[in-house]
């Protein structure tokens, strides 16, 4: 049975929350995504992709250290064997604020989480297509616009979604973004390996970000294995996880789990929702679950997941 996650602050309020914090306990791991760590006014691109902000995810983690289990990024396998309930947290892309806002958040918890690099903004700083549509979108004065035309370059191969961009900067006449738009915008390699030296868990999110189903299996090996690559040789550890772009169920396919395993991933997340049950974890699927900025709807997925998940 799934519960709209509207209602979790009656969940709260009646006491239920109450009890299911003292007593049963579930058996699986509920995987937390962030994207952004900030304040929504500063921050340049779609303002849904920020996650949270700073008192949030102090918040946030003040509630998983006392409803659940935090896990570390290391302690996964033996995990499995405990009964609790197994939080993992998770950030993507590797913005900027993953290294300056997020990791002295976690720090002060004693927290460790996977912080899923794209390469290829580490690389070469630019704004990403998602941010690149909303900077459009602002200049046309169509701000609305955003979300049908990044929906739409979801479903394009990686050759039309380029051109995709192309026609809308053609067609808004406001061009496409210099790359001056993403300064500072991204981690550079030593804030990579500061998380990395913190304790942090470095996974693999492809070099350049792209629909891995959307493209032919030779492009999805490259991206994979170039991700790969780039962050073995500027952290000397060859990434074990990946979270897949987008996450979305049609943006991974057969052929991209196929290619994940041959190229050594032993994990891969997905993130369109929901939980895992240990019986039914699928390693080349692990779902994840967007963190819910408002308290009382994670403390119901963490506390019910079975329900709000
Ligand atoms: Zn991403």
């Amino acid at each position: 049975m799934r519960v709209p996650l509207r209602l979790a602050p009656v969940f709260d309020r009646c006491g239920l929350r109450a009890l299911l914090a003292g007593r049963r306990r579930w058996r699986g791991l509920v995987v937390l995504a962030h994207h952004r760590v900030g304040d929504a006014r500063t921050v340049v691109g779609h303002p849904g992709q920020l996650s949270v902000d700073e008192e949030t995810l102090d918040r946030q983690l003040q509630i998983l250290r006392r409803d659940a289990d935090l896990i570390e990024p290391a302690a996964l396998h033996e995990a499995r064997s405990h009964r609790g309930r197994a939080v993992l947290l998770t950030f993507d892309d590797g913005y900027a604020d993953a290294r300056a806002t997020a990791l002295p958040i976690l720090q002060a918890h004693g927290a460790a989480a996977v912080f899923f690099i794209a390469t290829g903004f580490i690389d070469r700083p630019r704004l990403p297509w998602w941010d690149e549509l909303t900077w459009i979108a602002e200049r046309a004065h169509r701000p609305a616009a955003a979300g049908d035309w990044t929906a739409h370059y979801k479903q394009l191969g990686s050759g039309a979604a380029e051109r995709y961009l192309d026609e809308l900067a053609r067609r808004t006449g406001v061009g496409r973004a210099p790359a001056s738009a993403g300064a500072g915008q991204w981690c550079d390699w030593d804030d990579v390996r500061t998380l990395r030296d913190a304790g942090m868990t470095i996974g693999a999110h492809t070099h350049d970000h792209p629909v891995l189903a959307r493209a032919p299996a030779e492009r999805q090996r490259h991206e994979l294995c170039l991700g790969m690559d780039r962050i073995e040789a500027e952290t000397g550890a060859r990434p074990r996880w990946l979270a897949y772009p987008v996450g979305q169920r049609a943006s991974f396919s057969e052929t991209t789990r196929r290619v994940a395993q041959e190229a050594g991933i032993e994990l891969a997340f997905s993130s369109y929702g929901g939980w895992n049950p240990w019986s039914e974890l699928d390693r080349y699927d692990v779902r994840r679950m967007w963190v819910p900025a408002d308290p009382a709807r994670l403390r119901a997925r963490v506390l019910a997941p079975r329900l709000f998940a």
